[in-house]
């Protein structure tokens, strides 16, 4: 799941890239509304999280222009202002949700899980495959019924392998998919991951889930 935080005052950008980061999300950052619209561009993210004062173009406009630009994941507005007439503009605009500031972390949180739940109910289902039941709400995995302990990054690439399943995925789109932009694609981080990720599945079990096929990727 990866995140894109558009907001300028940087203590809170960063205390929200941190806290997300934690959960297991790959997070960018933008610092107004240009750079936001910029990045949206390049990258694709399942959720915006969009401050309405921002330098340059601001949020209302913004997200104006992502929807125009048929942008399909979930934006929560991040607003200073509490009056009726500024949620409904940017309902109205499209967004889906907002919080006024200050906001806990742990409610912005619970606003990003729900949206995701909401709009990705058929987009994110429990998978059952290969004796494998993995729950993306929870990030619980078990193996034949028995429960493994996966970080969230681990559990995001077994997860992504388990939707892509008999299909060999390169290593840059798992980069692209899991990681964020401060991922440098010259380093070992998808393979030290995946090695502790198929220690962990394979412990105690005989047979290998993931396969290495050379030049291609990884395949379930
Ligand atoms: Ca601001």
């Amino acid at each position: 799941m990866r995140v894109l935080v558009v907001e300028d005052e940087e203590p809170i950008t960063s205390a929200i890239e941190r806290g997300l980061t934690k959960l297991g999300y790959a997070v960018d950052t933008a610092f107004d509304g240009a750079e936001a619209l910029e990045k949206a561009t390049v990258n694709s993210y399942d959720v915006i999280c969009l401050d309405l004062n921002l330098p340059r173009i601001d949020g209302i406009e913004v997200c104006r222009r992502l929807r125009e630009d048929r942008y399909t994941g979930s934006i929560i507005m991040l607003t200073a202002r509490s009056g009726i007439r500024d949620r409904i503009e940017g309902l109205d605009t499209g967004a889906d949700d907002y919080l006024v500031k200050p906001f806990a972390f742990s409610e912005l949180a619970a606003r990003i899980r729900a949206i995701t739940r909401r709009e990705g109910g058929l987009r994110e289902p429990v998978l059952n495959t290969r004796g494998l039941e993995l729950d993306p709400n929870t990030n619980r995995t078990r193996r034949d019924g028995r429960e493994i302990h996966l970080t969230p990054k681990e559990f995001a690439l077994l997860y992504y392998l388990a939707r892509n399943e008999g299909r060999a995925v390169p290593q840059e789109e798992l980069l692209e998919h899991i990681w964020d932009e401060h991922a440098n694609p010259f380093t070992q981080t998808v393979k030290v991951h995946m090695n502790n990720l198929r220690r962990k599945l394979n412990e105690d079990f005989g047979e290998q889930l993931i396969e290495t096929i050379r030049g291609k990727g990884y395949v379930l």
